[in-house]
């Protein structure tokens, strides 16, 4: 199949290479020249394991093509995938002028009936009808719309994109339900067809899901704290009931990324629109917001006055294995200790670059190594739950720090690696362990 994808980000680059994984013709389109440049001369503008790879091979079996102009390639095509951002407006509405702009181009590049317009970005209910209608409005042929949204996760994104749990197409069209069931087969049984507002909702009703399951379980943590509970051990009790499933329990300083705060904030305002209080998901968003300050409680507990104390801070992306830093909770963390004028010293494998454009405040000094973070520092916070960090023995961490501080966000460590060492340890929901 010949497929135009539009956006070359996390989820329009990975879908288009995987899809030229399949045998398809793809090409990727970005309006952003320097990626497609990176892209061309084979560098990857994100880190995404095992992207780098896929690109290389399909580009070489001259099934996957970068460019900027998409006039060409739509008038190749026989489907065309619309991927750009729907970032927040300040409101937390979705701001769908990306997706608009995108769908206008389209529209005035079709030269040819029958064409399959898929969205894939996360849109609200209702956008594919916009879409629909501001498409007409520039063509006079045929098309299909359809709705199709990502499931993928940052960090095993290729896995997630070859080997979905399910795929959702949501269309009113024949010829779109054929070509969309025909790309998706090899990948999985698992489609459901759905009308276009029912596959627009399950998106958002799936990730506020998710965003509801681990701020409860981060709730249930907090009353574990002053109960003498351990969370993790209520959590994989839990886990075993089928009802509830293990995933998502994980307590920690809550979720960030580029998809849960957008999205619970966006279907709060979608449910506004229709005069709906989504008070559950309200309370989701605020739990998950206030969670990351109990690190700064827990260091003002132990150290009293931050000013002046060197905190080192392990991890900036907003889970491991991917280098992106949009909503992460380490920009409040760190914002709040720099408000209290304590020295931030900051450790990323990947992330440092995107986080340190985007922090704005030069007071952060930023190391190319855990070590190099951690030397000398009154207490060190781990807020992203990397393998390099949980791999470097505790007896270690202890000897590099100047008090033997450890605040561990993400619940890391166990119970045995503590045993030989004069750590003071602080995670979330294990009060036995502190
Ligand atoms: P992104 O910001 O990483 O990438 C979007 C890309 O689209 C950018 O490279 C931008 O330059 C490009 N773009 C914007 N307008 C364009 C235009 N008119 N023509 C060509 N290129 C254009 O975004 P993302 O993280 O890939 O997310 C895309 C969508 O998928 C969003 O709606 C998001 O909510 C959804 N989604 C994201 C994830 C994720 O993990 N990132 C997962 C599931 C769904």
């Amino acid at each position: 199949m010949k497929i135009t994808v539009i956006g070359t980000g996390y989820v329009g680059l990975v879908s288009g290479v995987c899809f030229s994984e399949l045998g398809n013709d793809v090409t990727c389109v970005d309006h952003i020249e320097k990626k497609i440049e990176m892209l061309r001369n084979g560098e990857v503008p994100i880190y995404e394991p095992g992207l780098k790879e896929l690109i290389q091979k399909n580009t070489e079996a001259g099934r996957l093509v970068f460019t900027t102009d998409l006039t060409e390639p739509i008038q190749k095509a026989e489907m065309v995938i619309l991927a750009v951002g729907t970032p927040s407006l300040p409101n937390g509405e979705a701001n769908l002028s990306y997706i608009m702009a995108a769908a206008k181009e389209v529209a005035q590049a079709i030269n040819k009936n029958n064409m399959v317009i898929v969205t894939k970005s996360t849109v609200p209910v209702g956008t594919n009808e916009k879409i629909n209608n501001l498409i007409m409005e520039h063509t006079n042929f045929t098309f299909s719309i359809a709705s199709v949204p990502e499931f993928l996760r940052e960090g095993s994104a290729i896995k997630d994109t070859l080997h979905p749990d399910r795929i959702i197409i949501g269309t009113e069209s024949e010829i779109a339900k054929r070509k969309l069931t025909e790309l998706h087969r090899p990948l999985t049984d698992q489609i459901i067809i759905t009308d276009v507002r029912s596959a627009e909702m399950i998106k958002y009703a799936s990730n506020a899901f998710l965003a509801t399951k681990i701020s409860f379980i981060n709730e249930i943590a907090n009353i574990c704290e002053k109960v003498g509970a351990d969370v993790t051990k209520v959590a994989e009790g839990m886990g075993y009931d089928r009802r509830i499933g293990s995933s998502f329990l994980k307590a920690g300083i809550g979720y960030g990324g580029s998809c849960f705060p957008k999205d619970t904030q966006a279907l709060i305002q979608i449910a506004g629109h229709v005069d709906y209080d989504f008070k559950l998901l309200k309370s989701v968003v605020e739990v998950n917001n206030d969670q990351r300050f109990n690190i700064i409680r827990k260091l003002e507990s132990i150290l009293g006055n931050l000013q002046g104390k060197t905190i080192a801070i392990w991890g900036l992306s907003f889970k491991p294995e991917t280098d992106d830093v949009r909503d992460s909770p380490a920009f409040d963390i760190i914002h709040s200790l720099l408000d209290r004028h304590a020295k931030v010293r900051a450790y990323d494998p990947i992330a440092v670059k995107n986080f340190r454009s985007q922090l704005n405040r030069n007071e952060v000094h930023y190391c190319s190594s855990a070590e190099e973070a951690a030397l000398q520092a009154d207490a060190l916070c781990v807020l992203t739950e990397w393998n390099e960090f949980s791999e470097i023995p505790l007896l270690e961490i202890q000897e590099w720090l100047k008090r033997p501080i450890l605040i561990d966000g993400r619940n890391i460590y166990t119970e045995e690696e503590l045993l030989d060492t004069e750590l003071m340890y602080y995670s979330v929901g294990r009060p036995n362990m502190n």
